[in-house]
């Protein structure tokens, strides 16, 4: 047999071990503990502090989704909501759309902004030149308040942190905020809406623009021209930046 490094009988077990443990001492190891010492830390683990890292907005959406779960966090799910209305769209949309709470349509079908309001939603959304698809759309509360009444503070207190998630996952470039109630919670004021549109306001890395609720335009289509106004700000905001 050659002589060559290659075939060179290998070293009987205790060899092996005593040139593994020189390799060790070569690299600066002076010791091996025997005891798992490690495996009885009692630090405690702040789970917050755990951040996960997802590869694409929709991974994390998914995952806000799953965190929201059957969600009982606040009353509406005792008063006839039949499911939770996430959000529907693009997760990498540069433009978003944030109504107030589910209505029966939405309550039925899962997704927001599907009944009337929501038909004339998607005109105005075409009518810039985009499709549906194009864009995300959510809502303050993403339960229905039984007989579309105005959602309650708790219940928006016990929500919206989803929904900033939403946003701060989807990082649109313009927010439009449709209605009165929509600006108000987001904004945090009480100023009247006809004060709040043609106004635009920096929020969360995006601007938001509040303007008309669709269910208002139905009632006063005069007001179609405002938001029309509104819509081609937005527009022009989203090739500007
Ligand atoms: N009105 C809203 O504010 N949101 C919807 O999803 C439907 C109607």
């Amino acid at each position: 047999m050659s002589d060559s490094p290659l075939h060179r009988r290998p070293p009987a077990p205790s060899h092996l071990i005593e040139a593994h443990l020189e390799f060790f001492r070569e690299l600066g190891v002076n010791g091996i503990r025997m005891d798992p010492v490690w495996r009885e830390r009692t630090a405690e683990i702040d789970q917050d502090e755990i951040i996960p890292v997802y590869t694409s907005q929709r991974e994390a959406l998914a995952a806000i989704r799953e965190d929201l779960g059957p969600c009982t966090r606040c009353k509406l799910h005792t008063l006839g909501r039949r499911q939770i209305v996430f959000g529907v769209g693009n997760p990498n949309a540069d433009l978003m759309f944030v109504g107030e709470a589910p209505g029966a349509d939405e309550d039925v079908q899962g997704e927001p902004f599907v009944g009337r309001a929501g038909q004339l939603l998607t005109k105005i959304i075409e009518a810039i030149g985009m499709k549906r698809e194009d864009v995300y759309i959510a809502n303050v509360i993403k339960c229905r308040p039984p007989g579309n009444r105005n959602p309650e503070p708790d219940e928006v207190e016990q929500c919206e942190p989803f929904l900033f998630r939403q946003i701060d996952t989807i990082k649109p470039k313009v927010i439009v905020a449709l209605g009165k109630f929509a600006a108000q919670c987001l904004l945090r004021t009480s100023d009247p809406i006809t004060r709040l549109r043609g106004r635009e306001y920096k929020y969360r890395d995006a601007i938001l623009m509040p303007t008309y609720h669709p269910a208002y335009l139905l009632r006063t289509p005069s007001a179609k021209r405002e938001v029309w106004e509104d819509m081609k700000r937005v527009k022009a905001l989203l090739s500007e930046r």
